[in-house]
């Protein structure tokens, strides 16, 4: 009996590992496509001030709609992508692409904020994203204080002579860098305070469980004061209500995202509200 139970249990794994392994499969394939027919879409969404709500930045996000698929997360597809080896391609293309955004606002003479584009950690070793950089930023005649790079927190504990390396040409630069997702990763705070950073964004597991677990705004605060003792920005990602906006200001917080004030949004979308920036 518990042989049969063993037997119907690997299976029903097998059948499961399969589709799984199908699908896997379906998205790479696609993916390719879908770089080289720019049917990935950059979106954008912006970062806000907490004290004045003005925009400081924009972070650059992926969107796919495949025909067969349907919509793609980046969280299924990065991941997807680095095993594939066409992360490099994916972090070059999103370069591209903020780039030629903000090279077409510095022409019209139009407000810009700096873009942060998400970088893989596996860019990192199979290209060189502070050459990557260099060269965008030469075809694309942009000034570096306008791009920005994420790079969540255990890319860069890693003890990865490559990783700070490059980070530390690019904030040379003028390229601000910021870590991702902090909070979920494993940080030595010896080796927090040498990296070439600018700020910290607090993952959003915390804000979303900031108002029921005390635990929780107790670990906000005291990551707020290491940031602020660091003299590091502090960035809160996932901000959805009033409230948990409230708690943030009120702890010193000084920089938001989240659906509470925007979503993602497109290129248009994007470029018409900086554009009432300028004229509001
Ligand atoms: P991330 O960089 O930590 O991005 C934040 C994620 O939170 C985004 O999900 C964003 O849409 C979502 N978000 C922002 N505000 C709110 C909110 O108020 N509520 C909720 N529920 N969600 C919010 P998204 O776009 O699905 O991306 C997921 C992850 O995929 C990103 O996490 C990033 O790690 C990765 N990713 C996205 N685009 C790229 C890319 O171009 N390159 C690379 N390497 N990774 C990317
Ligand atoms: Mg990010
Ligand atoms: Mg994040
Ligand atoms: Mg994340």
């Amino acid at each position: 009996h518990a042989i049969k139970t063993g037997e119907k249990r690997v299976q029903f794994y097998t059948a499961d590992f399969l589709h799984c392994m199908q699908r896997q499969l379906k998205i790479e394939h696609c993916l390719k496509q879908a770089i080289e027919t720019e049917e990935l879409k950059v979106y954008f969404q912006p970062k806000y001030n907490l004290a004045n709500y003005d925009i400081v930045g924009i972070e650059a996000l992926l969107r796919w709609h495949h025909h067969e698929l349907g919509v793609v997360s980046p969280d299924e597809f990065i991941k997807i992508a680095e095993n594939a080896g066409l992360i490099v391609n994916i972090g070059r293309y999103v370069l591209k692409k903020c780039a030629a955004l903000i090279n077409k606002l510095q022409v019209e003479k139009k407000v810009c904020v700096p873009i942060a584009i998400n970088i893989s950690g596996h860019h990192f070793s199979q290209s060189n994203i502070f050459q990557d950089v260099k060269a965008v930023l030469s075809l694309y005649q942009i000034s570096p204080q306008f791009l920005e790079i994420e790079v969540t927190e255990n890319v860069v504990m890693m003890d990865y002579d490559i990783v700070i390396d490059q980070l530390t040409h690019l904030k040379a630069l003028g390229v601000k860098i910021s870590i991702d997702d902090f909070g979920t990763g494993q940080s030595s705070l010896e080796r927090l305070s040498k990296l070439p950073i600018d700020s910290l964004k607090i993952d959003r597991s915390f804000i979303l469980n900031l108002s029921e677990q005390p635990q929780t705004q107790a670990i906000i605060k005291a990551v707020l004061s290491l940031s602020d003792a660091l003299g590091l920005n502090s960035i809160a990602e996932g901000i959805e209500t009033q409230s948990q906006e409230q708690f943030l200001r009120l702890n010193n917080c000084n920089l938001g995202q989240g659906f509470l004030f925007a979503k993602p949004i497109c290129e248009e979308e994007i470029i018409a509200l900086l554009n009432n920036l300028s004229s509001g």
